[in-house]
């Protein structure tokens, strides 16, 4: 009993430099964890953040080489906004639109959408735009159009992200971790959290007192 005060906690966060190599993916840990091994140990994935980096560096890549995706409703839906939606709609429907949001302003405060950007649910346009004004409106109006651009896309990255507890399998693991690996910083979601934390086969070694 001793001993167990002096287990130093040996999960970390993972430098950038040190992921990447020889990752072979394990198993899944309650659902929303992938657990995979590589030279230096054990790694623990958040499958969530994961596919958030991927998911935001794609809608960017796409935003910025006008090549967004687009996806069809197969009837328009209108949808209301709320005279604060309304407001930042006017000045981002631009930036909406380069993310493949295709959408028309009816009469007073209603709006069209015909279609939405790839990878969404399709079924939750409305509340998926109402969303993202709403983040907008955080009195960030005069925002640099570059900044109102990240920020659309960190908010369709987290609705598209796939949800906390889901089972995948092993394939699926493996293109997790190859996508992840080929983003701007895999290390990282899009909001700044760690996707990926190690569980070193060193510090399990001391914790186990073998050195
Ligand atoms: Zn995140």
């Amino acid at each position: 009993l001793r001993h167990l005060s002096s287990v130093d906690s040996i999960v970390r966060e993972v430098a950038a430099e040190s992921f990447g190599a020889s990752i072979r993916p394990l198993g899944q840990l309650a659902g929303g964890y992938i657990l995979a091994s590589d030279e230096e140990g054990l790694l623990l994935i958040d499958q969530r953040a994961a596919h958030e980096r991927i998911l935001f560096d794609r809608y960017r890549a796409q935003e910025a080489a006008r090549s967004a995706e687009s996806q069809h409703l197969l009837m328009p839906e209108t949808f209301d906004l709320t005279p604060a939606q309304a407001a930042v709609f006017d000045q981002v429907v631009g930036e909406l639109e380069s993310y493949g949001f295709g959408m028309m302003r009816l009469s007073g405060r209603t709006v069209a959408i015909r279609s939405v950007p790839a990878d969404l649910p399709a079924g939750e346009a409305r509340s998926m735009l109402s969303e993202i004004l709403n983040t907008l409106d955080a009195g960030r109006r005069t925002e640099a159009r570059a900044v109102l651009r990240e920020q659309i896309a960190l908010a369709l990255a987290s609705r598209a992200a796939i949800k906390l507890r889901v089972t995948l399998a092993r394939e699926k693991m493996s293109w997790l971790i190859e996508s992840l690996l080929k983003t701007s910083s895999p290390t990282t979601c899009p909001h700044g959290g760690p996707t990926v934390l190690r569980l070193s086969a060193r510090d399990i070694e001391k914790n186990f007192h073998h050195s």
